[in-house]
């Protein structure tokens, strides 16, 4: 009997999620099940600020993808996909092509730069565990080198973060505690480093609860970060940024920017011929591609509309966890050809956004707001959480966080 071939591209939140359930729901016999990602192993994308910052390791946010997954059930490929043809079945990766008669489509995000001036060049961005890891040494190296060179160079010790969504902040939390220890490692005077957080808003993490925002402020500021609210980014050269307030430029020298100032789909989605909303495939209820019935998109190339606000639901590991459920269910539905298809609906768990060690933000429940010491245990939860839905209590007992004081 010819098995149906499911090819699973990406093993991030989606992806993998998708691919630990699939092998649950479905026997040796009733499919071929083929993941296919860039590296062998797994990050959590929602950890990679620790490991940019230098106060998590890298491999602390990693794990082999062969350890979650059942060789038996499913083929892993390490590849890089380069092209998506759906209107032929079939995927090219750098080093082959595959057919499929189901497709998933979990590549996650990019960085999303506006075609602003300099940006690609010159700026880093927070997105996988590389980008990450140089980041880390990139603020590292030009500490080390600034006592080192007979001309000190205060651009050295100037860092901007573009951006004060969630991702900018979480990343400032974490630096804002990781410049003291590195004052004191190259022995610089910590009143010398600036830490600019430049936003376009008005205010920072816009439309979250403002009491919460301001928490968020003062638990910063407190710390030394500076926040240019109200500011767009406007360029990003090799020795600073140029910033626009008021009608007004403002320069700031800088060998370090970091932007967070936004995200959107992998931008293979955009070039497969799939039917797309900038960039992302805006999917039926059932998570099938409307251009393409035996296409799913889940995560962060997927747009789902959020009825309630009008405005699609935010690219977050959450909806892409749940998401992937819901594509494991109708993709070993429509294989056994029985039982009824699912649709999405948006459970949401909350919102909870660390503050670097010990300090976070969070609403739960509905409009519980959390701040603090409880905040940041329960941020340990969730990421705990993450790690038992993908690899059961042996993962979580391997990579989660117990550090709570
Ligand atoms: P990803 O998890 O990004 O996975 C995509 C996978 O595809 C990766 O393994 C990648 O290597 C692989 N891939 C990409 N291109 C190719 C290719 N060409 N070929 C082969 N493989 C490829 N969301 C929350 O809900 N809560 C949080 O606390 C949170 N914190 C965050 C913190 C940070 C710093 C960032 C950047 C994001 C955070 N998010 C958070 C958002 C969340 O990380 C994303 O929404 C989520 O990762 C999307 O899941 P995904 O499966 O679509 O993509
Ligand atoms: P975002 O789009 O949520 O925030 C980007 C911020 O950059 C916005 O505040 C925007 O006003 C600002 N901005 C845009 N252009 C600018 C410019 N030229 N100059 C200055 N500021 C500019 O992006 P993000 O923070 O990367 O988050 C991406 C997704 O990941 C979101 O869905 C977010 O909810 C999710 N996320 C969640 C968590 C969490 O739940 N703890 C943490 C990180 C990220």
């Amino acid at each position: 009997m010819n098995k149906p071939k499911i090819v699973i591209l990406g093993a991030g939140y989606g992806g993998l999620t998708t691919t630990v359930k699939l092998q649950k729901r479905l026997g040796v016999n009733d499919a071929h099940i083929t993941l296919v990602n860039k590296n062998d192993y797994h990050y959590e994308s929602t950890w990679l600020h620790e490991n940019a910052a230098g106060t998590l390791h890298h491999d602390r946010s990693r794990f082999r993808i062969k350890d979650v997954i059942d060789t038996g059930k499913v083929n892993f490929i390490q590849d890089t996909v380069t092209e998506i043809k759906p209107d032929d079945n079939k995927v090219i990766l750098e080093n082959g092509e595959l057919y499929y008669d189901y497709l998933v489509v979990a590549l996650g995000f990019e960085a999303a730069t506006f075609g602003i001036p300099g940006l690609l060049e010159n700026a880093f961005t927070i997105g996988n565990i590389n980008q990450s890891r140089l980041i880390r040494q990139h603020i590292e190296y030009n500490f080390a080198l600034y006592n080192n060179e007979q001309e000190k160079k205060q651009e050295r010790l100037n860092i901007v973060v573009g951006g004060a969504g969630f991702t900018g902040i979480e990343f400032l939390g974490e630096l804002a505690n990781r410049v003291p220890e590195l004052c004191k490692e190259y022995d610089i005077d910590p009143k010398l480093v600036r830490i600019i957080c430049v936003e376009a808003a008005p205010t920072i993490l816009p439309g979250f609860d403002p009491q919460l925002v301001e928490y968020a402020l003062n638990s910063l500021e407190a710390r030394g970060v500076e926040f240019k609210v109200g500011a767009m980014l406007k360029e990003c050269t090799p020795e600073g940024i140029v910033i626009e307030k008021d009608g007004e430029k403002e320069e700031i020298p800088t060998l370090t920017t970091i932007w967070a100032a936004g995200v959107r789909a992998n931008s293979l989605v955009e070039k497969s011929g799939l039917e797309h909303n900038r960039g992302k495939v805006e999917v039926k209820p059932d998570l099938r591609a409307p251009s393409h019935d035996n296409v799913f998109v889940v995560g962060d190339c997927a747009l789902i509309w959020n009825k309630e606000t009008e405005r699609p639901y935010p690219p977050t590991a959450q909806i892409a966890m749940q998401e992937a459920d819901v594509c494991a269910h109708n993709l070993s539905t429509l294989i056994s050809g029985g039982g009824e298809i699912h649709e999405f609906a948006f459970n949401n768990m909350g919102t909870v956004a660390s503050l670097g060690h010990g300090d976070a933000i969070g609403v739960i429940l509905g409009d519980k707001k959390i701040f603090g010491w409880t905040a940041a245990f329960m941020k340990k939860v969730i990421d705990n959480r993450a790690l038992y839905k993908i690899g059961g209590i042996g993962l979580v007992l391997k990579k989660g966080k117990f550090d709570i004081f």
